[in-house]
């Protein structure tokens, strides 16, 4: 497969969207980020990496970070975490605090925002710092030392993160918090701004494509368990456009509001795109563009 020659004819493909849409302007940090980006990394499990545009542009990979801070809890607690969150599709916004309340303080998956605190809660209890954690997994496995949050981007969103404080101490309220709510939000707010370019979070998710094996050969995640969180990114992780972009794409991904999508062919390949305009559900539109062009011209997907 010529992959540089795949990736060219969709950067050729994808300019008329790139740009199309909004930056995630309600986290003052990222709303002064030129919207007319686009990067592409694919990372291959026999250790090729191909990549077009800003590739080593570093971004703030928000909620993509909960795929890394899950493994890293399913890694330690096998199936417990899955008695406080659940795993199916939310249908509403993943901001909700109305259906956090309406059922009982239990998330319905880990990607929504309140999954996304009670699975970074557990992971802080279970390590004494959820920050560590997840910055040596990324560091190691992308081989890029340097990677960290932006403070700037962190603090930004926690002055306007009222909704999201609102929503830790619903979730306390229903003794779904083991720590206490302001250290689970400086947790994570400080994991969502952690700033990746494209090369580097393609390289550190590569476990998701290999079985659950880490680069340098040990297990993060057994098969069965690298299979499930697969399949919760492919239901829940592109918000409630989770069907329509299963439909196009046929993969299981992860996207943020930086604009960042992280994409697994499981046995195959990595795949990041980012390009920071998003469309109406929070997706990046030049990214699901890209990734919807991405399988159908080499035919990889899990369908
Ligand atoms: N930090 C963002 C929030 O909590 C993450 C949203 C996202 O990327 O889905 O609103």
């Amino acid at each position: 497969m010529d992959l540089d020659g795949v990736l060219a004819e969709i950067r050729a493909q994808v300019e008329p969207s790139i740009g199309r849409g909004a930056v995630a302007d309600y986290i003052p940090g990222l709303a002064s980020v030129d919207p007319h980006q686009f990067a592409m990394t694919v990372a291959m499990n026999d250790g090729a990496v191909h990549s077009i545009g800003d590739s080593d542009v570093r971004f703030s990979v928000q909620s993509i970070s909960k795929v890394f801070t899950l493994a890293l809890v399913m890694a330690r607690d096998s199936n417990d975490v899955w008695q406080r969150v659940g795993r199916e599709p939310s249908g509403s916004p993943f901001n909700s605090l109305l259906q956090l309340d309406q059922e009982a303080g239990i998330p319905r998956n880990p990607f929504i925002n309140a999954g996304a605190l009670v699975v970074t809660d557990r992971l802080h209890r279970l390590t004494g710092d959820a920050r560590s954690a997840l910055c040596d997994l990324v560091r190691t496995e992308s081989g890029v030392p340097e990677i960290g949050g932006d403070e700037a981007v962190a603090r930004s969103e926690s002055e306007r993160g009222h909704r999201i404080a609102a929503m830790a101490h619903l979730l306390a309220s229903y003794d779904n918090l083991e720590c206490p709510v302001d250290e689970v939000l400086e947790q994570y707010f400080w994991q969502c701004s952690l700033s990746m370019s494209c090369r580097e979070l393609a390289l550190a998710g590569g476990w998701l494509a290999r079985n659950g094996f880490r680069a340098h050969g040990s297990r993060l995640l057994s098969l069965s368990q690298t299979k499930r969180l697969n399949a919760v990114m492919l239901t829940c992780g592109t918000y409630d456009a989770a069907g329509e972009f299963a439909y196009r794409v046929g993969v299981p991904a992860k996207s943020g509001v930086g604009g960042g999508i992280l994409a697994v062919i499981p046995g195959v390949c990595t795949i990041c795109v980012w390009s920071p305009a998003l469309g109406p559900s929070g997706n990046s539109t030049a990214g699901v563009a890209a990734l919807d062009l991405f399988t159908t011209l080499t035919g990889w997907s899990i369908f």
